[in-house]
């Protein structure tokens, strides 16, 4: 794969840039592979590039039925932080953040990864009370968090109003370390990294069924014909359940719609992510200038990937009582995509009922920033038949009543 450099753009504008090479392979499907991954969004290509460059796995085939990152990894609002309360979570998200810190020079492509500091307000008593608690679990767990007072809230981000006319800011959980990335360029750099290195990546490929003998899965069929293999990773997100039903089994998940919007770009306001959980909004600026705004989940199950406006106006309302300087911006456009949602608010990776079949999904309204954390973990499980941070979130903790309740960190979708 030709590299990316100052160079590289010169020697290719002698020919008006017509001749760059493409960024990843698009192979026809082979009639066999040894590891297949269903899904090129974040997880299932970061699945197979960590396979590839991990464990010398390379006879590895990504299964995306539209375009890569077309699913949530190209719609979420980009938030990357680490400062979730339990172990298992606190050890994958900051391996993902870390890994996310040199991702750009790794891949020779630039993910944007901005650590601009992710800002989490307490507005209730009870708010405060749970982020104290998380700081102080962050510290324990060598994650660099802090709490912070609402002076110093007002000094991270001077259009805050502090006064709030329902909920007064109380205090925050900072990570100056937290930031944003741009979505859509990890789906490519993991595609390109993954494709140098002999991985398929498939695009325009809708696995329908699952073929399974007695001894466990033999192969799927896709849209694109039959491909046999003894080892599959479905990593669908929102459509986990489909695939689930496809393989014979069920799984502890529903999907609902998540949606976020987008104002019209204006000058530099805000230069870190702010989450407000208790209105229920939180907003970071693009380097466009709009304000990318979160909204919330739909209060039914969906597999609808549109925006409504019930959602806009009551996003909108919590964030003009939080910024009342936005009042006036005209938003440009919304949109929705399909989470996962599990009950304790963390994902599920792990072996499933049917042998050979494995499964990595359950991110709900957070899984962006776990991407390469996951990834690595899921490569790892997926070559050594286990892996100690993927360990925690196999399915079977629901039977066992063993939760890893998330449900503060995530509050607020991001
Ligand atoms: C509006 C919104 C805001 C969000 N904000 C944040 C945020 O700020 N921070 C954060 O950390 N997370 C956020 N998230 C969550 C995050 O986007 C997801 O957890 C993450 O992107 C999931 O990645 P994935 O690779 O598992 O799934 P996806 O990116 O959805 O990829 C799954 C892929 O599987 C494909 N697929 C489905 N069925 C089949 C089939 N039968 N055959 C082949 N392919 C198939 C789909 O086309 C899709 O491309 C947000 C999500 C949304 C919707």
């Amino acid at each position: 794969m030709a590299r990316y450099s100052v160079f590289a753009l010169a020697r290719n504008a002698l020919s008006h840039h017509q001749d760059w090479q493409r960024a990843w392979a698009s192979p026809e499907p082979k009639a066999e592979y040894d590891v297949i991954v269903i899904g090129g969004g974040g997880h299932g290509l970061a699945t197979a590039y960590y396979l590839a460059k991990n464990h010398g796995v390379r006879k590895v085939a990504v299964l995306e039925k539209g375009w890569l990152g077309g699913g949530n990894t190209g719609r979420n609002t980009t938030i990357i932080r680490s400062n979730y309360l339990r172990d298992p979570s606190a050890k994958i998200y900051e391996l993902a953040r870390g890994l996310y810190e040199t991702l750009s020079q790794e891949f020779n492509f630039n993910i944007m990864f901005s650590p601009r500091g992710v800002l989490m307000l307490a507005q209730t008593e009870h708010e405060k009370r749970a982020y104290e608690r998380t700081a102080h679990a962050n510290r324990a767990q060598g994650i660099e968090t802090e709490m912070v007072d609402p002076a110093r809230c007002a000094e991270i981000v001077p259009i805050l109003n502090i006064d709030g006319p329902r909920y007064p800011v109380l205090g925050g959980l900072w990570q100056a370390r937290a930031g944003t990335a741009r979505h859509d360029a990890v789906a490519w750099g993991y595609a390109r990294g993954a494709s140098e290195m002999g991985v398929d990546i498939i695009q325009n490929c809708e696995v329908t069924g699952i073929d399974r003998d007695a001894d466990g899965v033999t192969g799927v069929r896709t849209t694109r014909g039959a491909i046999r293999t003894k080892k599959l990773c479905i990593v669908v997100a929102g459509h986990s359940g489909v695939l689930a039903e496809m393989a014979g089994f069920r799984l502890p998940v529903e999907s609902v719609a998540l949606q976020a919007l987008v104002s019209e770009p204006i000058k530099p306001v805000i230069d870190c992510v702010v989450m407000a959980n208790t209105v229920h909004g939180y907003l970071s600026q693009s380097d466009k200038g709009e304000l990318v705004i979160g909204g919330g989940a739909d209060g039914f199950n969906n597999y609808t990937q549109r925006g409504s406006f019930q959602h806009v106006e009551e996003t909108v309302r919590a964030l003009v009582e939080t910024f009342p300087v936005i009042s006036r911006l005209r938003m440009l456009r919304q949109w929705g995509g399909i989470v996962d949602m599990t009950g304790d608010r963390s994902p599920i990776i792990g072996p499933t009922p049917v042998p050979g079949i494995w499964i990595n999904c359950g991110w709900g309204t957070g899984g962006f920033k776990a991407i390469p954390g996951s990834g690595w973990a899921t490569a790892s499980m997926l070559a050594n038949g286990a892996d100690p941070i993927a360990g925690p979130f196999g399915m079977e903790r629901f039977r066992e009543g063993r939760m890893i309740d998330e449900s503060v960190a995530a509050a607020v979708a991001h």
